[in-house]
């Protein structure tokens, strides 16, 4: 059974739920297609991109606590890490925005660019990615933070 919500067509097409993952969706044809269209998140990205970006996004919270330790040295207020900062410029944000300036603009630009609001926009779901795996990486830490 297609594993897309609603859709009682034959699932025999597998898709990776994500990069590098051996976890997979089964997918009739129609929906493998509408899939693979939104998967455009890896393209224009060499191997090596794409594999960094892979295994970023495969980090669990204790690899952002290991990572934390290459502290960041230019602007803002020197306590967040490179991710933290790469984050904050993926949602457009300067480096010293506050955690409620990031909740806003993340649902901002979430629901901008949500597959809902843009169906088959490849960029926006693309766009959509990049804000959910930003504000993750923000919220964590915010949550450390608090801890
Ligand atoms: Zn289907």
């Amino acid at each position: 059974m297609c594993d897309r919500h609603g859709c009682d067509q034959p699932g025999d097409c597998p898709a990776p739920k994500s990069p590098n993952s051996p976890e997979r969706w089964y997918f009739c044809t129609e929906h493998a297609g509408e899939y693979n269209r939104n998967w455009d998140y890896f393209q224009g990205l060499s191997a090596e991109e794409a594999a960094a970006r892979a295994a970023d996004e495969g980090r669990t919270a204790s690899g952002y606590q290991q990572a934390s330790h290459y502290g960041w040295g230019g602007p803002g207020d020197g306590t967040r890490s490179r991710d933290e900062m790469r984050a904050l410029e993926a949602l457009e944000l300067d480096s010293d925005a506050d955690f409620e300036t990031i909740k806003k603009t993340w649902r901002r630009l979430a629901k901008a660019n949500h597959p809902d609001a843009r169906p088959g926009d490849a960029a926006a779901a693309e766009r959509f990615r990049q804000v959910q795996t930003a504000y993750e990486v923000l919220r964590s830490a915010e949550e450390r933070r608090a801890a």
